[in-house]
């Protein structure tokens, strides 16, 4: 986790989002996957992406949670 100092910061390969394996540098041209390192870790990230798209559209912040629990009828917004 110490990249200070490492020399890997001149040439960064990509990596899987899912399992962060290095991808070799032609990856992007080559790779049907592409940024992902296989078929598996492809539909991995589409499974995520389609699980937590809800989140991601409507996010659940304290906030939102504090104004639910405080009026359950808050669709009645044109009051
Ligand atoms: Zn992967």
């Amino acid at each position: 986790m110490s990249d200070a100092g490492g020399r890997a910061t001149m040439i960064r390969l990509p990596t899987c989002p899912i399992c962060e394996k290095e991808l070799p540098a032609s990856a992007a041209a080559d790779s049907p996957v592409f940024p992902f390192c296989s078929k598996r870790c492809k539909q991995i990230d589409l499974l995520r992406w389609c699980e937590g798209k809800y989140a991601v559209v409507d996010p659940l912040t304290i906030e939102r949670l504090a104004e639910e629990l405080a009026d359950p009828d808050s669709e009645h917004e044109e009051l």
